[in-house]
């Protein structure tokens, strides 16, 4: 069976099962298409705004008793919703290469780590919930005490449909919280796929709810969310604009807010590095997901000794790469996600070349769907236009020759979230690593989120963490007792 069918035989019996999401005759709905093909995949309802208040009702309700269940049967649901996914990986990630339209291989590592999100919080379960001390006052006790924050809203993007999800309501669960979940517009099935395994686990209804939206119906999500003063946290993943709203909105009743938000990455090789890796880890780090993470390679910046020779090798990498339909054989770049997406590189393209940026390679395509040639531009000194998040396949190249100048450049923007180093000296990338203004930073290495350690930015991109050994305690608030 092709990954596709497989991918549409997984979903037709999740829609069987789960027939409310279906789309009725007469009620407003949400298509989903393959953004490879351009073919229809599923029709979907649009969940009603008094739909989403019922179901905050619901979380509501459901939150207090799960608050309540000891830490260990919290724990045993939520490696039971591990297994279940585990023993539908490979359907999970057909699916998402269907509706998102990543090569399958970065699917199936998507889903992995899917699978250790869940897993991760189920083992963070049982850690120890606060302590007690000796008090300030004599003869007096002090207990510190993490209760779970209540009701949590999740947004989560298209660019991981599944990672995301998982990222932030395993360990909102397993914190003793309840979620309502609003995934992408482009991106639903994933999130219903997860949720009727959820459900399968014994994770109850109410407890987890999900909500499909249009683009349109975001907005009115977010203003649902915020005005209901039982929802305490909003936990997003999505653009700095979007980000700034929801900042803007969570003033109403003091929401607590979780975001990581846009990223614009400096990706630094200097003189000494290893060619072979940086110049693999500057084509993972640009290309993966077509370009389309928030921690991808912005900004590439390259040591004037090894210039010639780096963009030599770099372009016979990207000259060799297959473009096509994630479900091929070999492909390691697919669609972006859709046309508005493509037009939007579109007119970064456009700056770029009004600045006279100049384009070393681009590939030749012809293919349907919102794919977009991989391209790669030498810029130089002043060539400004790398300055926003380019979310695409072009790889934006710049010579320096001072490591102070070079950080320093790094440095002036208003995103900090994901940082690369290049280098065999590690004097010297420990010095760059800490003058770098970014939330993470990988030296020789550009795998670096995990369900174990804490993602997140500083600057215009995020407040927060996710993931650590502290993912928990993001969906919880500190209670102080005096006891004298
Ligand atoms: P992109 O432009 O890459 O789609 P967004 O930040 O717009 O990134 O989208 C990320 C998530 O935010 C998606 O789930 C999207 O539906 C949601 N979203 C978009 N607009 C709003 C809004 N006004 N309020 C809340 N969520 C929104």
């Amino acid at each position: 069976m092709s990954g596709a069918d497989l991918a549409l035989k997984f979903l037709g019996t999740i829609l069987h099962e789960q027939s409310s999401w279906v789309a009725r005759d007469g009620a407003p709905t949400l298509t989903v298409a393959d953004p490879a093909t351009g073919a229809l995949v599923a029709s979907l309802t649009i969940t009603t705004k008094a739909q989403i208040c019922a179901k905050i009702d619901q979380v509501s309700i459901a939150q207090a008793l799960w608050a309540e269940m000891t830490a260990s049967a919290r724990q045993n649901i939520l490696r039971k919703w591990h297994d279940l996914a585990q023993k539908h990986e490979g359907e999970l990630a057909a699916l998402l290469t269907l509706e998102q339209g990543k090569p399958l291989s970065e699917a199936k590592a998507e889903i992995s780590s899917s699978l250790k999100n869940i897993l991760w919080s189920a083992g963070l379960c049982e850690r120890k919930n606060g302590y007690e001390e000796k008090s300030h006052i004599n003869g007096a006790l002090n207990e510190v005490h993490y209760e779970p924050v209540g009701v949590v809203a999740a947004i989560t993007p298209w660019n991981f449909p599944s990672a995301m999800i998982t990222r932030k309501v395993a360990p909102a669960l397993a914190a003793g919280c309840g979620v309502i979940l609003k995934p992408a517009e482009d991106t639903p099935l994933s999130a219903i796929a997860l949720a009727k395994l959820a459900y399968d686990a014994g994770i109850p209804r109410g407890l987890f709810a999900l909500v499909i939206t249009n683009r349109e119906g975001a907005a009115e999500f977010s203003d649902v969310v915020f005005s209901d003063k039982r929802v305490r946290m909003v936990s997003f993943t999505g653009s700095t604009a979007i980000g700034k709203t929801l900042i803007a909105s969570s003033a109403q009743n003091v929401t607590k807010l979780s975001l990581e938000l846009g990223g614009n990455a400096p990706f630094i090789i200097c003189a000494d590095a290893d060619l072979d890796k940086a110049v693999e880890g500057a084509f993972a780090s640009k290309f993966r997901n077509a370009g389309q993470t928030c921690i991808c390679a912005n900004r590439i910046y390259v040591h004037a000794d090894i210039y010639d020779v780096f963009m030599e090798r770099f372009v016979a990498r990207v000259r060799a790469v297959k473009i096509g339909n994630g479900f091929e054989d070999g492909v390691e770049i697919g669609p972006l996600i859709n046309e508005r997406a493509q037009q939007n590189v579109q007119n970064f393209i456009k700056k770029l070349e009004s600045e006279s940026a100049q384009k070393i390679y681009a590939a030749q395509l012809d293919l349907a769907g919102s794919f977009l040639a991989p391209m790669i531009y030498a810029c130089a000194e002043g060539c400004a236009a790398p300055q926003e998040e380019i979310f695409g396949p072009i790889a934006c190249i710049y010579k320096f020759d001072s490591y102070e100048d070079v950080v320093q450049k790094a440095n002036e923007t208003d995103y900090g979230l994901a940082a690369y180093i290049y280098a065999k000296d590690n004097k010297l990338s420990m010095r760059l690593a800490k003058a770098l203004h970014f939330g993470m930073v990988g030296i020789n290495e550009t795998r670096i989120s995990d369900a174990s350690i804490p993602f997140g930015g500083v600057k215009q991109s995020g407040i927060g963490r996710e993931g650590g050994y502290d993912s928990l305690k993001n969906f919880m608030v500190t209670k102080f007792i005096c006891k004298a």
